[in-house]
């Protein structure tokens, strides 16, 4: 056998042994060339008469396979049709493509040979169903990296190598589908308990166990191979429980994702109706809705996105070459509020020395207090040692001196938002800190070039822009100034790496690239408002086009008194008369009238309780705003859906004509991480070009504009993206700096 991400050898015993070792990588991935493997081990496996069994075993000493090559897959999936084929010759090459790995897993789970799998650490997606396909596993015991589990619906997919058949048919249905429909995944011990593996053991064991199991057991089967086999929980159509679990989970299922992802609904179909025939029938059912799946414009845009994407930018994409990397020993905060408290705990959490400046020793400290109680709560969880605990609280020096951060590598100023305040900060930091260092301005509105004109070095200068709660919110927006130099940008990238979050870059502009784009989302709902669609329908339809929350309960907690604020700058720069129309008087009304500014009041749009969650709409809400739509038929919420998605994604290409973001990664991966654009759509860029392609959505946006207003109409760019066929991703590929823009 000529194997290249394999090598086999057979004892002289008979038993062979496959090491899964794909050269060149520090995780073993289902690649192509590995699937031909595993068939042509398959084939030796069954034909060979000297071979008495078969153990599968990692040569990585990390694991033994993360799951398919999404890289690969990205590429393929909703590719190009093969254009000479007929459809039926399309379809079946699909099918075969799609079966190629199940039909090789079942035939050697049924060579009549025993097969054994050492599970020496993490086993995910199609690792797990390779495994599930060997009548025995052992897992280790000693690896606390060790996880197993079926991911794929998190990016859009579902398990298609046997998964969605093995797992139920080995544990109940009760107990996969949660673990397939979430994606979730156990560690050994679960999976003892479970039933997921058979035995655990030391790593350097796993692999003899599983020999001296092939050895004792000549005869081994599948468990539903055997004669009589009952699954466990029962069978769907005919146990309550099981029948229970799948009627609930389509419920909960509509209920979380109001069927926008096409995934989960289709690994509830696989459970459901695979599991109700023999295996071999089961396993061609998973293959017929893998490939519905796949073909799904959502899982191109959820592959690309939430995983080539997210895991290119973590990695440092944007990062201009040429740069050594920049070494972080002391980082300086400057205000010890919300934000620089947060930043601190990331800072010191990372291993990083910081100071946290504030106008009082007492206000720093209480910045500090924030890091020990976030500390307090995760050793009483167990997830960190109190050991760990005390070394991350002594790396925050709290001061109100400026002489602390002398020979800081990087300032993060977070004080209030007032330009003057933030130029004497900036003067004031600069006096200490070296030639060399990087003064970073978490500014969310304030143009970073204007800032840095208070700045000696305003080729050091950048935005830095976390969002709120930090150590929640994976994302940190860079902004570069006018002025900004590539090796500050480098620098701030190593910085955001450093701290385990992901950059994107963008161009400098009021409100640069993520909160102008998120505020469209709020606006249009209280447009709806004023034209009288009730509250609850806006809300609801908010929620189901798969944004995380309704607009309106966004803006209560971004405070209504700013949205009219903003409003009315807005209608004055566009000379609009806010204060004469229906959307201006409405919220003066609330906001100067009723005094309903909003979620830190306890009272906006919504109403909240003591611990100031929503409690309920505003019942008098309905009262003023004289309500016309008050039933919601599917083709209002349609109508409705695209005025909330297309609005922000006109914005989004608008940032891109300006110039303010130059990588559709960026736009994709901010929208998402930043405001919580639908992610089944792969963010704003993708929604554009998959979910609606780019000359449908220019239509449909132009049909909006000619109902509602300008505030859809496309621009240039748009119009000469769809007289051209491109896509965000053709015409913004992945590069590194971004061109520079005037502020
Ligand atoms: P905050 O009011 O909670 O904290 C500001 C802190 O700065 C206070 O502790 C204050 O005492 C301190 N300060 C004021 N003058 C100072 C001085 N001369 N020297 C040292 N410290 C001084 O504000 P925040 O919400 O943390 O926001 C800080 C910055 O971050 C603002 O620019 C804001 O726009 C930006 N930002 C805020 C959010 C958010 O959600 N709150 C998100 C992203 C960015």
């Amino acid at each position: 056998m000529n194997l290249e991400t394999f090598s086999f050898e057979t004892d002289a015993d008979g038993i062979a042994h496959a090491i899964f070792d794909v050269p060149g990588r520090s995780m073993n991935t289902l690649t192509g060339k590995a699937i031909a493997d595993i068939i042509a081990i398959t084939n030796e496996v069954a034909s060979n008469e000297a071979i008495k069994g078969l153990v599968i075993s990692s040569g990585k000493p990390s694991g033994f396979c993360a799951g398919a090559d999404l890289g690969e897959m990205g590429q393929a999936a909703g590719g190009k049709p093969e254009s000479e084929m007929s459809e039926a010759e399309l379809k079946k090459a699909q099918f075969d493509r799609g079966f190629a790995l199940n039909k090789t897993l079942r035939e050697l789970e049924t060579c009549g040979k025993p097969i054994a799998c050492a599970l020496n650490g993490l086993a995910l997606g199609g690792g797990l169903e390779v495994a599930l396909a060997c009548h025995y596993r052992v897992a280790a015991n000693d690896n606390p990296k060790l996880q197993f589990g079926l991911p794929e619906a998190k990016i859009g997919l579902l398990p298609g190598a046997g998964g969605t058949q093995r797992l139920p048919r080995l544990i109940g249905v009760q107990e996969a589908l949660p673990m397939i429909l979430q994606g979730t995944s156990i560690k050994a011990d679960k999976a003892l308990a479970m039933g997921v593996v058979n035995e655990l053991a030391a790593s350097s064991d796993t692999v003899q166990k599983c020999k001296d199991w092939v050895k004792a057991n000549p005869e081994a089967k599948a468990p539903w191979d055997e004669k009589g086999f009952k699954m466990p929980g029962g069978v769907v159509h005919r146990s309550p429980g099981a029948g229970q679990v799948a009627t609930m989970s389509n419920a909960m299922l509509a209920a979380k994702t109001y069927g926008n992802y096409p995934a989960q609904k289709n690994i509830l179909s696989c459970v459901y109706e695979g599991t109700q025939v023999p295996i071999d029938a089961g396993l061609r059912i998973e293959t017929r809705y893998f490939i519905n799946t796949q073909q799904r414009p959502e899982a191109k845009a959820m592959i690309r996105s939430l995983f080539l994407s997210t895991q290119a930018l973590s990695k440092g994409a944007s990062r201009p070459a040429g740069y050594p990397k920049y070494e972080l020993n002391k980082v300086a905060v400057i205000g010890a509020g919300l934000m620089g408290a947060g930043i601190a705990y990331e800072q010191a959490k990372a291993g990083i020395e910081t100071v946290l400046v504030d106008i009082s020793v007492e206000n720093a400290e209480k910045g500090k207090d924030y890091s020990r109680k976030l500390v307090e709560k995760q050793v009483s969880r167990g997830k960190m040692t109190q050991e760990k605990g005390d070394a991350l609280i002594a790396r925050i020096h709290p001061t109100d001196n400026y002489d602390d951060f002398k020979g800081a590598d990087l300032v993060v100023e977070a004080v209030f938002e007032n330009p003057e305040l933030k130029a004497k900060i900036t003067k004031m930091a600069e006096e200490q800190l070296g030639d060399t260092a990087v003064f970073g301005s978490n500014t969310s509105t304030l143009p970073i070039t204007g800032l840095a004109e208070a700045s000696v070095r305003p080729e050091n200068f950048i935005g830095i822009h976390f969002f709120s709660p930090v150590e929640r919110m994976g994302l940190v927006e860079i902004i570069m100034g006018e002025k900004t130099s590539e090796e500050t940008l480098a620098k701030s990238i190593d910085y955001v790496l450093a701290i385990r979050k992901t950059p994107i870059v963008v161009n400098d502009s009021r409100g640069f690239y993520t909160s102008r784009c998120f505020g469209t989302y709020t606006q249009e709902g209280m447009q709806m408002l004023s034209e009288g669609i009730k509250p609850a329908i806006i809300e609801n339809v908010g929620r189901q086009s798969g944004m995380p929350m309704g607009a309106l309960e966004v803006s209560d907690s971004v405070g209504l008194d700013t949205a009219l604020k903003v409003g009315r700058q807005m209608a004055q720069a566009a000379g609009i008369d806010y204060n004469g129309n229906e959307l201006g008087q409405m919220m003066a009304w609330l906001v100067e009238d009723e005094g309903r500014v909003g979620r830190k009041a306890g009272k906006g749009f919504y109403d909240y309780n003591e611990k100031g969650k929503p409690a309920r709409l505003w019942p008098d809400l309905n009262k003023k705003i004289d309500v016309k739509i008050d039933e919601c038929p599917p083709e209002m919420k349609k109508e409705l859906t695209n005025r909330f998605l297309v609005r922000q994604a006109i914005e989004v290409a608008r940032c891109f004509e300006e110039g303010v973001i130059t990588d559709a990664r960026d736009a994709d991966i901010g929208s998402i991480l930043a405001w919580g654009f639908a992610p089944y759509t792969g963010g704003c860029a993708s929604y554009i070009d998959l979910i609606w392609g780019i000359e449908a959505f220019v239509a449909e946006a132009d049909r909006l504009a000619d109902k509602y207003g300008d505030r859809f109409r496309p621009g240039a760019l748009l119009r000469d993206m769809a007289a051209k066929g491109e896509g965000f991703y053709d015409r913004f590929p992945p590069a590194g700096t971004p061109a520079k823009v005037a502020a």
